[in-house]
């Protein structure tokens, strides 16, 4: 990924790819305290642009507010820094990855006296679980790992370092053959995938685990409540044993990169009819028409770059 041509923007200027670099002594390298964003824009019916582009920023400065970081930017410039990225790119669809981090000034585990920085970079980057997942479903694990507990590194901060567990439940599921983990709480509810929030389907309800089990305030999460209630589908948010979601008839992860991606099945048991189910094949069609631009209802959602 770093070997190409583009720009990145860093500390509020556009510098090529391969100059996009940062020295080894840099304190998150170290202690891993630094957040980030995965934002998508998308080739809607009326140009490129960036869907709930102030969410994803907001929440940004919300992680950097939780971990005690302060950005020397403003919102707007982060806005614009996203937006700029994308055209020097000249992509029309892309992911879009803000990340900010603790400076080399100085080590030890305190950061004070360090300079916080912020860089932005874009690509294009197709379905994160696969095309075909996207249509038949893709198998998950319930995995041996615990997602953080929400007094522990902060479950609401998209940070940097919440992501090592992430990473081990990932390789743990995808070494067994498995598509991706779904991680359950420090109390054994379900909480979330390694970078997805989870939604089950039972008698025509929809359920999601509440944020008390830790998992990230997703905004495609949010998004589905949305189209929920478009659709007139009851939703609710609430505690979610891993034996309700092997009885469910769908089920599905959400997210910026991974969208609406189907679940097929979980530790080898079958869902409902084991494919991508109806109502959520409703749902995902729901979430593309909108990121699209087919919808105007939501047309506030997008932002031209
Ligand atoms: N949980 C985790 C751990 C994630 O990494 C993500 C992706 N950001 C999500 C949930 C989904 O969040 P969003 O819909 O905002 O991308």
């Amino acid at each position: 990924l770093h070997d190409r041509d583009g720009k990145i923007w860093m500390d509020g200027q556009l510098v090529d790819w391969r100059d996009a670099k940062i020295h080894v002594l840099t304190h998150t390298l170290h202690y891993g305290c630094g957040a980030f964003e995965g934002v998508r824009a998308y080739d809607t019916v009326n140009g490129t642009a960036i869907f709930r582009l102030q969410e994803h920023t907001q929440r940004l400065f919300n992680s950097a507010k939780i971990l005690r970081m302060k950005i020397p930017f403003t919102q707007e410039q982060v806005n614009d820094a996203q937006r700029e990225v994308v055209k020097a790119n000249n992509l029309k669809s892309a992911y879009i990855r803000p990340l900010i981090w603790i400076g080399s000034e100085k080590l030890g585990v305190s950061p004070k006296g360090n300079q916080v920085h912020l860089m932005v970079a874009a690509w294009s980057w197709g379905a994160y679980l696969g095309e075909e997942g996207m249509k038949r479903g893709i198998r998950v694990k319930t995995s041996s790992y615990t997602r953080h507990h929400v007094n522990i590194t902060m479950t609401q901060a998209k940070t940097v370092s919440n992501y090592t567990n992430s990473i081990l439940a990932n390789m743990e599921a995808t070494d067994e053959g498995y598509d991706e983990a779904l991680l359950l709480d420090a109390s054994g509810f379900v909480s979330e995938g390694a970078g997805e929030n989870l939604f089950v389907i039972k008698n025509g309800v929809v359920y999601t685990p509440d944020l008390s089990a830790g998992a990230l305030n997703g905004i495609t999460r949010n998004t589905i409540f949305s189209i929920c209630q478009d659709l007139g589908l009851k939703l609710v948010e609430k505690r979610i044993t891993r034996d309700e979601v092997y009885i469910c008839d769908e089920a599905f992860f959400t997210g910026t990169a991974a969208e609406v991606t189907p679940i097929r099945e979980l530790d080898r048991v079958e869902i409902g009819s084991g494919s991508r189910g109806p109502i959520t094949e409703q749902i995902q069609t729901a979430f593309f028409d909108i990121v699209n631009g087919r919808n105007p209802k939501y047309a506030s959602w997008l932002t031209a770059v």
